[in-house]
């Protein structure tokens, strides 16, 4: 059987004559990275499945008091990238209940035509440190630079 890419990594594997459509190799971080993407699929479609996890998280906090604030502790690094993650999805939440404004993809798109010289070095999204202000989300490039 002919060998096909994995979504998660890119290697090529033998896929399982048993199972069809096939995205993941067994490697255990593609395995675990297909389960997490299937939960957030089930957590978005499925209100039942939802509510089973939510109240089962909740039994759980319940049975380990503490623990939380002792894994922020223990991981501050995490516990601040959370902390923006989670002020990201504030905000996209909050803007997502605001009138429409200017789409700030129509305003990327603007300048496609003059990009194609760009480097996409990634996306990030700036956080305002004041709370009221939108988070933005930009690409950054690198320009080369044209001596004349
Ligand atoms: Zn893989």
């Amino acid at each position: 059987m002919e060998q096909i890419p994995c979504v998660y990594c890119g290697d090529f594997f033998d896929p399982s004559p048993r199972h069809k459509n096939q995205t993941a190799c067994k490697r255990a971080e593609c395995q675990k990275a297909k389960k997490a993407a299937w939960q957030r699929h089930k957590m978005k479609t499925d209100p039942i499945y939802a509510a089973n996890q939510k109240s089962s998280q909740h039994q759980w906090v319940k049975a380990n008091p503490g623990f939380w604030k002792q894994y922020r502790k223990d991981n501050p690094q995490k516990a601040e990238r959370n902390r923006i993650l989670q002020a990201i999805r504030n905000r996209r939440a909050r803007s997502s209940l605001e009138p429409a404004r200017m789409d700030p993809v129509l305003i990327a798109k603007m300048d496609a035509s003059k990009s194609d010289n760009f480097q996409m070095l990634g996306q990030f999204w700036l956080l305002p440190v004041i709370a009221k202000m939108d988070a933005l989300k930009v690409n950054i490039v690198k320009i080369p630079i044209c001596y004349p």
